[in-house]
């Protein structure tokens, strides 16, 4: 099998940016395992599903299609259902969405295939929540990435912005920790470190440093 890297973390710890680095400077696959649920949570939204009604999101799973594709401007593009809905994927209604919609274990089922199969050679970065516990337990190597809440609001509030979209400091703060709180304490693959994942908190940090000691778990 292809060596996977995988690098878990609450939102705004700096995942995506810090996963996306290494696979790029390693030339390995990347899967964005989030973008996963939260086009299942856009899709939902588009058919007008009540965020309740379980078997209706599990059906909506199955029949969700998302397609990646590189983008030479910046980030991959995220195609839902035929649709670029990489910029409506970003915003937090999405992220709420899709930690509302993560907490079915049939639907985090459904994504397990999808997800395994990012795995190919020469290897693959897999950036998420249960990469390291429950998606790839095998993985060569993982990674925690944390950060302070204000940190990781304070990034977010800036993604957001030079997106155009308009929020609150206050307002993202609490809807990040109100997504931590369902993240850590569902009962299906809560976030949490696996126990030998290497720890990093990258609060005052610059990508740069970040990406050169994830790169320093591996063999040069
Ligand atoms: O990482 P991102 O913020 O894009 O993830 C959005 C939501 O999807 C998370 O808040 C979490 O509930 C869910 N998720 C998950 N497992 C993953 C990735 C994301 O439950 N591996």
């Amino acid at each position: 099998d292809a060596p996977v890297l995988t690098i878990d973390g609450p939102s705004g710890s700096g995942k995506g940016t810090i996963s996306r680095a290494v696979a790029l400077r390693l030339g390995w696959h990347y899967l964005d395992s989030g973008a996963l649920y939260r086009a299942v949570g856009v899709a939902a939204g588009w058919a007008d599903l009540d965020l309740g009604d379980a078997a209706a999101l599990v059906r909506c799973t199955f029949d969700t299609t998302i397609a990646f594709r590189d983008d030479p401007a910046g980030e991959p593009r995220v195609i839902v259902n035929g649709h670029d809905a990489t910029d409506e994927l970003r915003t937090e209604t999405a992220g709420a969405a899709a930690s509302a919609i993560a907490a079915i274990p049939e639907v985090r089922a459904a994504l397990k295939d999808r997800q395994r199969a990012f795995r190919r050679a020469p290897g693959l970065v897999a950036d998420g929540r249960d990469m390291g516990t429950v998606i790839f337990p095998d993985a060569r190597w993982k990674v925690f990435l944390t950060a302070s809440a204000e940190e990781r609001a304070e990034r977010r509030y800036k993604q957001l912005k030079n997106k155009g979209v308009s929020v609150t400091m206050d307002g993202l703060l609490r809807e990040i920790l109100a997504r931590d709180a369902r993240d850590a304490n569902r009962a299906v693959a809560p976030l949490r470190p696996a126990e030998e994942a290497v720890r990093i908190d990258t609060t005052g940090l610059g990508i740069e440093t970040v990406v050169a000691q994830v790169l320093a778990l591996l063999p040069a």
